[in-house]
């Protein structure tokens, strides 16, 4: 398969990009991806060699599992010598969870993998779709004068952004604009032109080999504080069976209500083995668990810095680590590393 075209393998998971209209029903259905040029006619004006690949059934993104997750991986990791890039369709609803999950499984990775979706279907007048695949397929094979990729990493590109797919979240339920990257600058703005800022995409080594990784423990749940929470409740999450970690969606900097209970029950858990991980509840910004005395409680009750991570970079991350079985301590350092540009370290950390 290997010829001197730029080649892409194109993988559709399910989502609105890939579904058509009923005309009887109305509702949203699934095409068949080798009518692709059809829909997009656009795609023969380029010398790309796309192959692509489709999850049968297609699957609406609310469904997805880490399995998914792992099967996308074997396909990649699979491909991976024969294709310049790799450019994945899913649903919106959950891509920032596979993205962030994929930037964790697919370690070395040194060609691009491109994730893409649409708010209208690809086969509507006004639809994004054409407009976002069209130019994650550019991105997917776009090289540097070495032969080297442009883009090595798991991004996201919706609405002319190209960003790290650990930093994104979706924010918006009906704009074309649906995805930001709160807490990284996005790595490129497609406008006349794809304009790259290579100073904050990843580096690569394609010398080392791709190294897949596949083991998920989804013994984890996502806590959000809130005025008023009682004890029953944090006292039902702490203890639900099998509970490994626990993503603490905190206030601002990192901040929880001053209650003995609350600092007991956290403590108590973290002297059990579970691995708690505090993220604010701000889009954007950073934990700085020191700043406020609200904050520091939580670090001497064992809760862990979540930095400035999303909460689908840190809950995926977490799955990922947990699965892979080492110990709490090892857990706990792994989150305090930057493992795939997940989390930028701020300055308090260097003090
Ligand atoms: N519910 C759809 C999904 O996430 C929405 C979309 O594709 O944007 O699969």
């Amino acid at each position: 398969m290997k010829t001197s075209y730029p080649s892409v393998l194109l993988i559709y998971t399910g989502g609105t990009i890939g579904m058509i209209e009923n005309p009887d029903t109305g509702v949203l259905e699934a095409f068949n991806f080798n009518h692709l040029l059809k829909h997009v006619p656009e795609l023969k004006k380029f010398n790309y060699q796309i192959v692509s690949y489709q999850f049968d059934p297609a699957i609406d993104s609310s469904d997805i599992e880490p399995s998914h997750w792992a099967k996308l991986v074997k396909i990649i990791n699979h491909n991976y010598e024969k294709f310049d890039g790799f450019v994945i369709l899913h649903g919106t609803d959950t891509m920032a969870y596979t993205a962030s999950a994929l930037s964790f499984m697919l370690e070395n990775l040194s060609k691009p993998v491109i994730l893409t979706g649409s708010q209208l279907p690809i086969g509507t007048l006004r639809t994004d779709g054409k407009e976002n695949l069209i130019t994650a397929i550019e991105i997917a094979t776009t090289k540097n004068a070495d032969g080297t990729a442009v883009v090595p990493e798991v991004c996201i590109f919706f609405e002319n952004h190209l960003m790290r797919g650990n930093r994104t979240s979706k924010i918006n339920s009906e704009d074309f604009n649906a995805f930001r990257s709160h807490n990284y600058p996005i790595l490129a703005r497609a406008g006349i032109h794809i304009k790259y800022e290579p100073d904050r995409i990843r580096k690569a080594d394609p010398s080392k080999p791709l190294i897949p990784h596949y083991l998920f423990d989804t013994n984890v749940v996502i806590l959000t504080l809130f005025p008023g929470i009682s004890k029953d409740v944090v006292t039902a999450v702490l203890h639900a069976p099998k509970i490994r970690a626990v993503i603490l969606k905190t206030y601002g900097t990192g901040n929880a209500p001053r209650k003995d209970w609350l600092i007991n029950l956290l403590k108590e858990a973290t002297e059990r083995g579970i691995v708690i991980v505090n993220i604010t509840q701000c889009s954007s910004g950073c934990i700085e668990m020191e700043r406020y005395e609200t904050g520091i409680q939580l670090l001497q009750a064992g809760v862990i810095s979540g930095y400035d991570s999303t909460v689908e970079s840190a809950i995926t991350k977490l799955m990922y680590l947990l699965g892979h079985n080492y110990s709490q301590e090892e857990i706990r350092k792994k989150m305090y590393t930057d493992l795939a540009g997940e989390i930028t370290f701020p300055a308090y950390h260097f003090r």
